[in-house]
């Protein structure tokens, strides 16, 4: 059984991050999504609003787990038997930080592998903290976020 997780702040979940986790799930037997409880970044969305978001958005696929856990994620796949940590990849700007959590990981957990997928043309512009941006200013960002998401966003902005 092969395991994988995708772990994420997900503040605000977006197409972006939909996108990963379905071409995720059909690598792995089983796919974890897992809210970061605790990032660095204090985050708009409460980890509970966050975690609401995406088992709505993942909902009908038997093969997706959302979880979340404190500590390290290094740990974590090692308890869980889990042997890839997906992440996606944007434009080079991921790659210096993605790079270096890779090898840190690699360090702590050497039996997991991290494996990138390519962000889709179609999304590969949009970020978390980009779309916070344009619904704090009152834009559009119903192209950019699942329906759920534009509404949490109006109401957190309202
Ligand atoms: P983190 O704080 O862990 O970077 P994010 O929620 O910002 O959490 O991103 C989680 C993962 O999803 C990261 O690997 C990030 O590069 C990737 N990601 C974010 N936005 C997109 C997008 N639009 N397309 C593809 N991957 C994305």
């Amino acid at each position: 059984m092969r395991k994988g997780i995708y772990p994420g702040s997900f503040d605000p979940f977006t197409n972006g991050h939909l996108d990963i986790i379905v071409r995720a799930a059909s690598l792995c037997d089983k796919l974890y999504v897992a809210a970061a409880r605790n990032g660095t970044k204090e985050p708009l969305f409460t980890l509970g609003e966050r975690l609401e978001i995406l088992k709505e958005c993942c909902q009908g696929n038997g093969s997706i787990e959302v979880v979340t856990f404190d500590g390290l994620l290094a740990d974590f796949c090692i308890k869980n038997g889990i042997s890839s940590i997906i992440r996606g990849l944007r434009a080079t700007a991921d790659y210096e930080y993605e790079h270096a959590i890779a090898l840190m990981n690699r360090r702590l957990a050497p039996q997991v592998e991290t494996v990138f997928l390519m962000a889709d043309a179609e999304n590969s512009f949009i970020s978390s903290t980009i779309v916070k941006e344009v619904a704090r200013n009152g834009g559009d960002v119903s192209s950019f976020v699942p329906p759920a998401v534009v509404s949490q966003l109006k109401s957190k902005f309202s």
